[in-house]
C-alpha cells in the first residue's frame, strides 16, 4: 500500500529551522497517488462538532529558514510515486485530473506536442559541450522533449512506462550504465521527486569525468516572492511538483548537499 513520510527537516540542507504553512494536498494528487478522495461532510453524518462541507486532505508547506527551500511536508514512497506517474498523461491520468482540474485535458493536448524550446536547450548545451553523441534523459517521459533526439543516440529512463517517440530508446533501471552517456538530462524532474538529494546522488552514479549534466527546474514566480511579504496559502504544490526551486541558492544548496558527496 502506498504511504507517505512527513518531512521534519529540510530536503536540501538538512536544517531543522522550518516554518509550516497550512495547505491542502491537490485533490487529483491525493486521489491518484494515495487513493484519498475529498469527502462531503453532510448533516446526516450527525457529527456534533464538525461543520458540514467538503473535506480535503490537509498538509503543510514547509519553508527552510536556513536555505530558503520551499516544499510539501508529505513525501511519497515509491508505490505512491508509481501510482501518480503510471501512464503519465495517458487517458486514465488525464480523465481523473480533468475531473478535479477542469480544462486540464485541453492543456494536456498542447503539452503532448512538446515544450517548444528544445532548440534553445540544445543551443545552450552545445555551447558548452559540443559533440554530444549519447544522451540519457532521466525522467524524460516519452522523450518528446529530449535534446539532440534527431542527431544523437538518446535513451530515456522514466517510471511512467509510456511509449517513447521515434529517435529515443527506453531503458530499464537495470540497463543504466555509469559513463555511458556524454550528457545526462534531468529536466523538470527534480521538483517532482520525493527526495531530490537522493535523486541527484542516483544520477551522479551514471556520470564519469566526461559526462555533462543538464539540470532544469521551473522558475515559479509565485514562490520566488516568498519572504518578500508573501507566504504560501492554500495548496502547497503546483501541478504535481512537491518542491519549488528557484535559480540560485535554493537549487545550489541542494546540489552542494548531494552531488559532490557521492
Ligand atoms: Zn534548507
Amino acid at each position: 500500500m502506498a504511504s507517505i513520510h512527513i518531512a521534519d527537516r529540510c530536503l536540501c540542507c538538512g536544517g531543522e529551522q522550518l516554518s509550516a504553512f497550512p495547505a491542502v494536498l491537490m485533490p487529483f494528487v491525493a486521489h491518484r497517488a494515495l487513493g484519498w478522495q475529498p469527502v462531503r461532510i453532510a448533516e446526516d453524518w450527525q457529527m456534533a462538532h464538525l461543520q458540514t462541507g467538503i473535506a480535503y486532505s490537509v498538509c503543510n508547506t514547509l519553508y527552510c529558514r536556513d536555505c530558503h527551500f520551499v516544499f510539501l511536508d508529505m513525501r511519497f514512497d515509491g508505490e505512491a510515486m508509481a501510482n501518480l506517474y503510471r501512464d503519465y498523461r495517458g487517458d486514465e491520468y488525464v480523465a481523473l485530473r480533468d475531473h478535479y482540474e477542469p480544462g486540464y485535458a485541453q492543456r494536456n493536448a498542447g503539452l503532448l506536442d512538446g515544450m517548444g524550446y528544445v532548440d534553445k536547450v540544445e543551443d545552450f548545451i552545445g555551447g558548452v559541450a559540443p559533440g554530444i553523441a549519447t544522451v540519457l534523459d532521466y525522467g524524460g517521459d516519452t522523450g518528446i522533449n529530449s535534446p539532440f533526439r534527431h542527431r544523437a543516440e538518446v535513451f530515456v529512463y522514466d517510471i511512467s512506462g509510456c511509449e517513447v517517440v521515434d529517435g529515443a530508446r527506453r531503458l530499464s533501471r537495470d540497463e543504466l550504465r555509469r559513463g555511458a552517456y556524454d550528457l545526462i538530462v534531468l529536466s523538470n524532474v527534480l521538483e517532482h521527486d520525493p527526495d531530490p538529494e537522493r535523486l541527484l546522488r542516483e544520477v551522479c552514479r551514471y556520470m564519469d569525468g566526461g559526462t555533462h549534466l543538464y539540470l532544469e527546474v521551473p522558475a515559479e514566480q509565485l514562490f520566488m516572492r516568498f519572504g518578500e511579504g508573501w507566504t504560501p496559502r492554500g495548496t502547497s504544490i503546483i501541478g504535481t511538483s512537491t518542491s519549488t526551486f528557484s535559480p540560485g541558492r535554493r537549487c545550489s544548496a541542494c546540489w552542494r548537499g548531494a552531488a559532490w558527496r557521492r
